[in-house]
């Protein structure tokens, strides 16, 4: 059976040309995964990095046996895997505890499926207990624990069946940021003998500054089927020191590879070259929400934070973040989203100071600016279709009809037209 596998050695666990569809409710299938290939050598952390909803989850789940794939094959030790991928254990994003059970339960549990005997189970759970520095909170209950304290859980059941493999789903981003940073250099400690399990960690995160810290190599996906984009190698000496420059300087490289192709910045040239630009299909108040986001925390904030606290999926925000930025509102520097003096202006005002300040920027775009030319020459009045036209004829692959709901929507907000369905008729006011 293994004939026609050339024997990889060096290699632990692998993904071979992996592709998966889920079927949806109604029958239809949503490829998620579109030929995946990565293989993952022993003694060796490997992060998947991408946005939410990239399939780095689902890839987890086939290198682990968990879900079958559609088309393409895993391997461990050269063995082609059927069923459950032996020597993995797994730290799950949510927590995955049994409430009613205490903590040194919650991990003999796992011992016992694992098939140890009493004895060997009580002394196993206590020192994975130990290692994660829990020892002490041995007769807690889950509700008892903080959400850093259950992550340590999660991660000594994981380490408790002494897993030569340890696959960890976005393990620390459900904890606050100092103890997010305290666990992942504890994890580096245990993983780092080479003597000891784990050999080798698979980390799934959207966190550059995380994965830069933590892997070798860092297997960078794209969206709409998931796609490997790229796998950089992460040469950083460890101990890593997140303040140093080299540091710096590959999550800069990571975060111009993953938004380099989709950043606003490509709104840019369009804009000043005055061609009609797409609109991104935002409302007006998902605009202000995130002005009044970026002011809370300072006027300044990474993309892929903002899209974590406010609960909004990544592309979506790219979306509101395209758009305040064609209105001025924010700066897309490499770094994150910057509030510029227009985005404070705008936020210090008043309402109704507030609809000027966006008129101002809106007629700084060229199709609002035609729409309202066009409108001046017939006297104040045109038809839908001829604004729909408009938008066909300069951006023929958009879908129209979006975006002239979101136009009708900004333009309604600026108090610079108004639309009536009805009559699919436009009008300034
Ligand atoms: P990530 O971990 O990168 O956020 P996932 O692997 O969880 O992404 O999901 C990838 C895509 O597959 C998403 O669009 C998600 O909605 C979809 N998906 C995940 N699990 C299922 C499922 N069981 N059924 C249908 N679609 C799913
Ligand atoms: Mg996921």
């Amino acid at each position: 059976m293994t004939t026609a596998i050339e024997l990889q050695t060096d290699v632990l666990c692998e993904a071979r040309n992996v592709s998966h569809d889920f079927v949806m409710p109604n029958g239809s299938r949503l490829r998620v995964l579109e030929n995946i290939n990565v293989a993952i050598k022993p003694l060796e952390v490997v992060a998947l990095l991408g946005p939410s909803g990239c399939g780095k989850s689902t890839i987890l789940r086939i290198l682990a046996g968990l879900i079958k794939p559609t088309e393409g094959e895993v391997f461990y030790r050269g063995q082609r895997v059927e069923g459950l991928t032996p020597g993995v254990g797994i730290v799950f994003q949510s927590f995955a505890l049994y409430p009613w059970m205490t903590v040194a339960e919650n991990v003999e549990i796992v011992l016992r499926a694992a098939g140890l005997p009493p004895e060997e189970q009580k002394a196993r759970a206590e020192k994975a207990i130990r290692t994660v520095g829990l020892a002490g909170f041995e007769e807690a209950y889950p509700r008892e624990l903080s959400g850093g304290m259950k992550q340590r859980l999660g991660i000594a059941r994981a380490l408790s069946v002494h897993p030569e493999f340890l696959f960890m789903d976005e393990p620390f981003s459900h904890v606050d940021a100092l103890t997010a940073e305290g666990l992942r250099a504890e994890v580096i400690d245990l993983w780092e003998p080479e003597d000891s399990n784990p050999s080798s960690i698979l980390m799934v995160s959207h966190d550059i500054k995380e994965v830069v810290y933590m892997a070798d190599r860092i297997v960078v996906l794209s969206s709409h089927p998931g796609r490997v984009r790229t796998i950089v190698e992460n040469p950083l000496p460890r101990p890593r020191d997140t303040r140093s420059r080299a540091f710096e300087e590959l999550v800069d490289y990571l975060h111009e590879i993953i938004t380099g192709t989709e950043m606003p910045d490509a709104a840019g040239p369009a804009v000043r070259e005055g061609r009609i630009a797409p609109l991104p299909k935002t409302s007006t108040s998902e605009v202000v929400g995130l002005l009044e986001y970026l002011d809370s925390k300072g006027g300044v904030d990474d993309i892929f934070d903002v899209a974590a606290e406010t609960d909004h999926e990544f592309g979506h925000m790219m979306a509101i973040t395209k758009a305040a930025e064609m209105l001025n509102f924010v700066d897309t520097p490499k770094q994150g989203i910057v509030l510029t003096l227009e985005g404070r202006r705008f936020l210090a005002a008043e309402a109704e100071t507030r609809k000027e300040l966006w008129r101002e920027q809106i007629l700084k775009l060229k199709l609002f600016q035609d729409v309202y030319a066009l409108l001046q020459r017939e006297e104040g009045e045109v038809s839908g279709d001829m604004v729909r036209e408009m938008i066909i004829m300069a951006l023929p692959r958009e879908n129209y009809e979006e975006m002239f709901a979101t136009m009708v929507r900004w333009a309604r907000f600026g108090n610079l037209f108004a639309y009536e369905e009805d009559a699919d008729r436009l009008s300034l006011q």
